[in-house]
């Protein structure tokens, strides 16, 4: 998989941006706040369908633009694609193309440009809040599986309903009666996220583990458990069990999400546990394991990826080789010999000669070496 060109019309703080790419190593080089991050916001904007760094749409507009676009050559299957997408701002839906050919939605463009991104955050994903390592989930199984992909946006939309019905339904009784529909479905399409999620942290648990073990010369041993709806008794289960659970649950909280008006039942709350050596590493792991077992679960993302899709992910590594020491950085270094990697970072250092060199200022391209 690799991105040959990509261009930015309007997109975050870029006007104009047209650039070429080396099938290797990536540098993009710049001072803070010129847009290194946003670049790669735009490359995973392709592949994921969403901004990570964007709650709305919108944000990724330039500021005051009417439209933003992103365009890309990006090379996979043995074909060359051209990859294009048109931003509104105010309430006109987004457009997508692939080929110059309109796609009805992202599922038509999923999958044609794979990329795991791995970024100062990451490092602390273990330590910090459910919804980092949730974002972690939903970002690799929406590039992997169209159906999961489908699922997250109903959900999405279904909780965002069923949280306003529970915030209104005192001043509007009657809007209480519509819950149970809300209820059924939110069951059978977060059913359909378990199920996903709990094969990708299988092959995620297997995989990270192999890495730790390498990284640590063999010493600690590592294993990630996926927590869910507590009546879920195992998330394996098929869709019907899984839904009549996550409906036992929503009975059993019914009263109390009346009374708080808030979502508690359900699969937006998953999380997984870490467990390095039996214990857990939220909340005893020091910060040297903490990044090690960061960097391992990244490495088997990637991994993971490639046995999937049959090809190399693009990995988009914002930051986070300047964030670690030497030792740390000569394991990733090593491990990422194959395939194309974008790499941003701010001064010209030992990793300038690693590959070509993107300079960016001021949202424009400055300089290609
Ligand atoms: P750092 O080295 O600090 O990480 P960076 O080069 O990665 O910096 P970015 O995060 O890519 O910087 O760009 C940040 C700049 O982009 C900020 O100055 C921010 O104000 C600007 N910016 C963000 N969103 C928009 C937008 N929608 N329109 C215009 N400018 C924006
Ligand atoms: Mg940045």
């Amino acid at each position: 998989m690799r991105l040959d060109r990509l261009s930015l019309r309007d997109f975050r703080n870029y006007a104009q941006l047209d650039a070429a790419f080396v099938p290797g190593v990536n540098l993009i080089l710049g001072d803070n706040a010129q847009g290194k991050t946003n670049l790669l916001e735009a490359i995973c904007y392709l592949s994921t369908g969403r901004g990570f760094r964007a709650r709305k749409e919108a944000e990724l507009l330039r500021f005051g633009a009417d439209f933003a676009e992103v365009q890309a050559q990006v090379h996979g299957q043995d074909r060359d694609r051209e990859l294009r997408a048109v931003l509104f701002a105010g309430k006109k839906p987004r457009q997508l193309f692939v080929g110059g050919v309109k796609q009805k939605s992202f599922a038509g463009m999923q999958g044609l440009l794979t990329t795991v991104l791995f970024c100062p955050e990451d490092l602390l994903v273990l330590k910090s809040g459910a919804a980092q390592r949730r974002r972690l989930l939903d970002n690799a199984l929406c590039q992997l599986r169209p159906g999961y992909d489908r699922a997250l946006t109903e959900y999405n939309r279904l909780l965002e309903h069923k949280s306003r019905i529970l915030k209104d339904w005192r001043a509007y009784p009657s809007l209480s009666d519509t819950l149970p529909e809300f209820n059924l479905r939110l069951a059978q399409v977060g059913a359909i996220l378990i199920g996903y999620r709990a094969n990708y942290l299988d092959k995620l648990d297997r995989c990270t583990a192999q890495y730790h073990r390498a990284f640590s010369g063999g010493k600690e041993a590592l294993r990630l458990q996926y927590k869910t709806v507590s009546t879920i008794a195992d998330p394996h289960a098929c869709r019907a069990e899984l839904e009549g659970w996550i409906l036992e649950h929503q009975q059993a909280h019914l009263q109390a999400e009346l009374e708080s008006g808030q979502c508690l039942t359900g699969p937006h709350k998953d999380d997984f546990d870490v467990v390095l050596d039996d214990i857990s590493l939220k909340s005893f792991g020091s910060q040297g394991q903490t990044r090690t077992a960061a960097i391992s679960l990244k490495l088997a993302e990637r991994e993971i990826f490639r046995d999937d899709t049959g090809e190399e992910p693009v990995l988009l590594l914002d930051d986070v080789l300047s964030e670690l020491d030497a030792r740390r950085q000569d394991f990733v270094l090593n491990q990422i010999k194959t395939g194309q990697v974008f790499i941003t970072c701010c001064e010209k250092d030992k990793l300038t000669n690693l590959g070509a060199v993107t300079v960016i200022e001021g949202g424009r391209k400055v300089k290609e070496e």
